[in-house]
């Protein structure tokens, strides 16, 4: 479906709107205010009469992949505020342990590390 841009003229509110093409020229209920919005004739919305491979076409196209993305993204966010948190249980199920044993492995590491530099390359895994 095309998007159609419209402003309002009670508060100059200016939002896009995706509807079918035979929508296209009723009135939008602005978002904010709520009032009759009228469409805005941009050049985006002529491209129907120009050829199909027209960069005016392809920006509009590129323009309603944008907002697609961006209305996702915002999906997304609301489905899954933390996006970190399902990797988390993935592992925690994969592995079987706890964020508590993260931390025990985390500070292992950490140890090792400093006993390599202690100890040089040769050390590995050589208790002191
Ligand atoms: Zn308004």
């Amino acid at each position: 479906m095309p998007i159609y841009e419209y402003v309002c003229p009670e508060c100059k509110n200016r939002f896009e709107l995706m509807r079918p093409r035979s929508e296209a020229n009723l009135a939008a209920l602005c978002p904010q205010c709520k009032s009759n919005s009228q469409r805005v004739i941009s050049v985006f919305s002529h491209y129907s009469a120009s050829a199909p491979d027209s960069p005016l076409k392809k920006m509009d196209e590129r323009k309603g992949k944008m907002w697609q993305s961006q209305r996702k993204m915002e999906d997304d966010k609301i489905k899954n505020p933390d996006p970190l948190k399902k990797w988390r249980e993935e592992r925690q199920k994969t592995l079987g342990v706890g964020p508590e044993k993260w931390t025990e492995w985390a500070k292992e590491e950490k140890a090792k590390e400093q006993k390599k530099k202690d100890y040089g390359e040769g050390w590995l895994g050589r208790e002191a």
